[in-house]
């Protein structure tokens, strides 16, 4: 979508109520519950100019949510990305000086910042290491249905698939780029119980993104127990149980600055044939490995060491499953 022509309708809303936060971390609030229960926490805005999760979190907190067990958090992620939003160049606000989903690595962050996304990640790093689970609200720079990455692990897609959104479940290994949200340390390791999601809602200027997000995040927060009702004048969420997973098999990286699509490739695209040509990239030539390869997530910005697409598998949810 040409950005000048955005159909964009929402303005984003105001974060200032949020700038103090709780326990000395600013835009991330916090509520304990008077009975144990998990710690989850609700991301929005990793990416600045994704507004949905914003949307999302506002109309959350503005209901008054609060846990009945457990902890609560809601985590504002880059807002000083956020903040430089502007409608006439929509997509410029994704981050100041690096992607912020990419710094997600116990490694990176021990090091001094290097980055204003890299400081504020270093400063929210305690908070969501304390996560029991985790929702990470994003959107798309191309039109898509909504999708559900759940990463690699076993527990992403069991988590993936009890919530029953209506959405796509995508089970990827994430960017070459560097680990998101979602990835960071215990979440990426099966071994140990924390989880994290990650679901794109739809498009940046779709409106529904952002009722997307809003029933996204209201059904994470019942199936964990944190909350054990709707919130009243808010939309009780649907229970889609999925019928398939994605699996993504290759991740186009992008490898020289001659990469190019053979044509405009669609979000979730089924590509019949197996051998079907999708890009250059130098003197390589990209095809479809396999037969009903599914496209996801085609890059809107070609960027030498960033995924330009993911190429995913249809396979049953459960044993009985057709796809
Ligand atoms: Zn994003």
């Amino acid at each position: 979508m040409d950005a000048g022509t955005a159909p964009w309708v929402a303005k984003p809303p105001d974060l200032e109520p949020f700038e103090a936060g709780h326990d000395g971390v600013p835009y991330v609030l916090s509520f304990a519950a008077p009975a144990a229960g998990p710690h989850v926490v609700l991301s929005a805005i990793t990416h600045g100019n994704e507004l949905c999760g914003a949307v999302a979190l506002t109309r959350l907190l503005d209901c008054g949510v609060r846990p009945v067990r457990g902890r609560l958090t809601c985590a504002f992620v880059n807002v000083d990305a956020y903040q430089r939003f502007d409608q006439t160049d929509p997509f410029a606000a994704r981050y100041l000086d690096e992607d912020m989903n990419r710094v997600w690595s116990c490694a990176t962050l021990d090091r001094p910042a290097r980055s204003r996304e890299h400081a504020r990640a270093k400063v929210l790093r305690p908070v969501i290491a304390q996560a029991d689970y985790l929702l990470d609200l994003h959107s798309t720079s191309m039109a898509s249905a909504p999708m559900l990455l759940c990463g690699p692990t076993k527990k992403g897609r069991a988590l993936a698939l009890r919530l029953a959104l209506p959405a796509e479940i995508v089970a990827d290994e994430g960017h070459l780029a560097g680990p998101r949200l979602s990835d960071y340390d215990a979440f990426a390791d099966e071994a140990r119980a924390p989880t994290a999601l990650l679901i794109e809602c739809g498009q940046h200027f779709e409106p529904s993104s952002a009722e997307v997000a809003l029933e996204a995040a209201l059904r994470f927060l019942l199936h964990t127990g944190v909350i054990d009702r709707v919130p009243p004048n808010l939309k009780p969420p649907r229970n889609v149980a999925a019928t398939r997973v994605l699996e993504v098999t290759d991740r186009i990286t992008v490898r020289t600055p001659a990469f190019t699509f053979v044509r405009p490739l669609g979000s979730l695209e089924v590509v019949g044939k197996a051998g079907t040509l999708l890009a250059h990239d130098g003197g390589e030539s990209i095809v479809t490995p396999y037969e009903s390869c599914v496209l996801i997530m085609p890059a809107r910005s070609i960027v030498p060491g960033e995924t330009a697409l993911r190429l995913a598998r249809a396979v049953p949810a459960a044993p009985g499953h057709r796809v």
